[in-house]
């Protein structure tokens, strides 16, 4: 297709430097048609042995690279990502399904990943801390972990790997990735134009292939130190168990309320709840799981919310004028159906779309969805839909709100729309959710701002973003001097 990148040969493992073929292979799929537009490596589980050896012999000397020089290595990949952005975002939306304005939103954002890396880690720091002991000179230092294992989903196949390659690059690990088999083109064009910047030979490696062949492999193997994961909650409980007593990074799902009071600018609060619904056609961690409305003002918050379903366009993301494009796999799309049918078959109103729209051109397609007279037992309600319908929840005072937006496992992202803000702060503090928005929609974040799921909540471990994922790709390690021997033996 005009303008897309396209990768310098098949696609590839790349390992050590050198790009390098696999004897079995999967295909990478259009989700909007359904065509195969290429082979992808099913890689073996030696296969991913070999790129954790890569890492390992490329860690030391990557480790021992000044600060500086790997913060330039940071903004020159960032420069190389900029230069190849419309190409990329093309070959985004080709192998995703999401329309091209999004995925120029979603490169440019991670050019700006690496720049911010390349400015955090020139100032991170350990500390010198005071101690009881007079001899004692106690610091601490921030090093690499090591050989680090990075497992990303398909939803934002972009941006999320970068949210760990870009720290662990600056912060001196070396890397093992393993990206998502149904948008592993574009990863293998990310690489590329990383291997382009400059990057040294092993210190980010690629491994295309199943998550329970070629991540497993990763997970567990005795020379990775640490792991980055982010996916859904089934799969980090699995990495948990399989990796464990490896520091940690688990960003997993989520099923935000958006809670829209009496008080709301309901205006505001259909337009955010709709975004953050239809966004990526809903496959969002942090995605309009649940409207969670007053009953005064329900109907009216669902006549504007379907008057944003309504005006969508839902087609192949190439198309003129399409505004939403399919969903990016099998699995998604029945998962979507079977929430939306199972509302439906247990008495709520689908008020706009509801539908499977084959007649698009593939299997993927599904109608912006607004859904009416949800119940806490409805599919829609309990689970991660991950696919563009808003659920509507009537409550009836200020506690049932509460309850309803806590009756859930997950813990990821809530908005709260209302005019007090005192109770917005209230219900901030009262949710164990990572992030609250008052006053926007659950999806608000930016690169630099924690992110991440609640204690005890199925929606991961620890904080994503700016300083938080440095520190988290790092160990923090304790030196003592004791500065006069002889008066310490006194
Ligand atoms: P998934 O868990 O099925 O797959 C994620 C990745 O894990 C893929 O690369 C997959 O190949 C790999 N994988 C699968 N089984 C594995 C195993 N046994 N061992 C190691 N790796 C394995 O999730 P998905 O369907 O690709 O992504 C959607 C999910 O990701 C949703 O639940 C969404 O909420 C979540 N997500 C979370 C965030 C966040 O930051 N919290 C961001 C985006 C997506």
């Amino acid at each position: 297709m005009h303008g897309t990148y396209t990768l310098r040969g098949a696609a590839r493992n790349f390992i050590g430097g050198e790009w390098i073929a696999e004897a079995e292979t999967m295909p990478a799929v259009n989700p909007a048609t359904g065509e195969t537009i290429g082979a992808l490596p099913k890689s073996s589980r030696e296969t991913a042995a070999k790129a954790v050896a890569a890492a390992k012999a490329a860690a030391p000397s990557w480790a021992a690279t000044p600060v500086f020089k790997r913060a330039e290595m940071c903004v020159a990949i960032g420069a190389a990502i900029d230069a190849e952005r419309e190409a990329i975002a093309r070959l985004l939306s080709l192998e995703q399904g999401k329309i091209l304005a999004e995925a120029m939103g979603e490169v440019g954002k991670a050019a700006d990943g690496f720049r911010l890396a390349a400015e955090l880690v020139k100032q991170m720091g350990g500390q010198t801390l005071p101690a009881e002991d007079p001899t004692k000179l106690v610091m601490t230092l921030r090093q690499p972990r090591g050989v680090y294992g990075v497992i990303t989903p398909w939803n934002f196949p972009v941006n999320i790997p970068v949210e760990y390659l870009a720290p662990g690059i600056a912060t001196g690990n070396a890397i093992v990735w393993v990206p998502a088999p149904s948008t592993s083109l574009v990863a293998c064009a990310l690489m590329e134009v990383i291997e382009k910047a400059g990057l040294p030979a092993g210190v980010v490696n690629l491994v295309i292939g199943e998550g329970a062949t070629a991540g497993d492999a990763v997970v567990v193997h005795k020379d990775v130190a640490a792991i980055g994961f982010t996916g859904s909650a089934a799969t980090g409980r699995r990495i948990a168990e399989r990796g464990a007593g490896k520091p940690m990074l688990l960003e997993l799902g989520g099923n935000g309320p958006v809670i829209v009071y009496e008080d709301a600018d309901l205006d505001a609060a259909a337009a955010a709840a709709a975004g953050g619904a239809f966004f990526n056609a809903g496959q969002v961690c942090a995605a309009t799981g649940r409207v969670l409305a007053h009953f005064s003002i329900v109907d009216d918050l669902c006549a504007k919310l379907t008057v944003h379903a309504q005006k969508h366009v839902l087609g192949d993301p190439f198309h003129q004028g399409t505004t939403m494009g399919p969903l990016n796999n099998a699995k998604v799309a029945a998962k979507v159906k079977e929430h939306v049918d199972d509302a439906v078959a247990n008495g709520a109103t689908v008020l706009a779309g509801g539908k499977p729209r084959p007649d698009l051109g593939g299997s993927l397609y599904f109608e912006p969805t607004i859904v009416r007279g949800v119940t806490r037992e409805m599919k829609l309600n309990r689970e991660e839909t991950f696919g563009p319908v808003v659920p509507v929840i009537a409550f009836k005072d200020e506690a049932e709100a509460l309850d309803l937006a806590l009756d859930s496992d997950y813990g990821l992202s809530v908005g709260v729309f209302t005019r007090d803000v005192a109770r917005g702060v209230e219900v901030a503090k009262a949710i164990p959710a990572g992030i609250v928005n008052i006053n926007s929609g659950s999806t608000y974040w930016e690169i630099h701002l924690p992110f991440g799921g609640g204690s005890n909540t199925k929606s991961g471990i620890g904080r994503l973003g700016g300083m938080h994922t440095m520190e988290a790709m790092t160990e923090l390690k304790m030196v003592t001097v004791t500065i006069d021997p002889k008066a310490a033996a006194r």
